[in-house]
C-alpha cells in the first residue's frame, strides 16, 4: 500500500516537471509512477535535453543536438557548426517587449 502512495506522489511530481517543461502531465504521471524514481529523474533530465543548442544536418536535414559527431539518420560526421539553432526551450520564451517594463526613467 506504502508503494502505490510513493508511486502516485512520484507520478505527480514527474507530471507537474514534464508539464512545465511542455510536455504531456499524463505521460511523465505514467513514467514517474510506473517507475517512480526514474521517471522523475528523467523528467528533470528531460528539460536539459531541451536546452542543449542544436544543429541541422548539412546533407539530409536532421535537427540534432550539437554536440553530435554523427548524424543519426544520415551517419554523417559533423565539424564543429557554424550555424546553431536554439534550444527547443528558448521557443517559449516570451518576447522582451512583452514583458512588462522594469525601468523607471
Ligand atoms: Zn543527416
Amino acid at each position: 500500500m506504502a508503494y502505490v502512495i510513493i508511486a502516485v506522489a512520484f507520478g505527480i511530481a514527474g507530471g507537474i516537471v514534464g508539464k512545465l517543461k511542455g510536455s504531456s502531465f499524463l505521460l511523465w504521471f505514467l513514467i514517474s509512477a510506473v517507475v517512480p524514481f526514474l521517471g522523475l529523474v528523467a523528467a528533470f533530465a528531460y528539460r536539459f535535453e531541451r536546452d542543449e543548442l542544436r544543429r541541422e544536418c548539412p546533407r539530409c536535414g536532421k535537427v540534432t543536438k550539437i554536440y553530435d559527431a554523427l548524424c543519426t539518420r544520415c551517419g554523417m560526421e559533423f565539424d564543429f557548426p557554424e550555424v546553431a539553432i536554439a534550444p527547443e526551450s528558448w521557443q517559449r520564451v516570451p518576447a522582451p517587449d512583452s514583458l512588462p517594463a522594469s525601468r523607471h526613467t
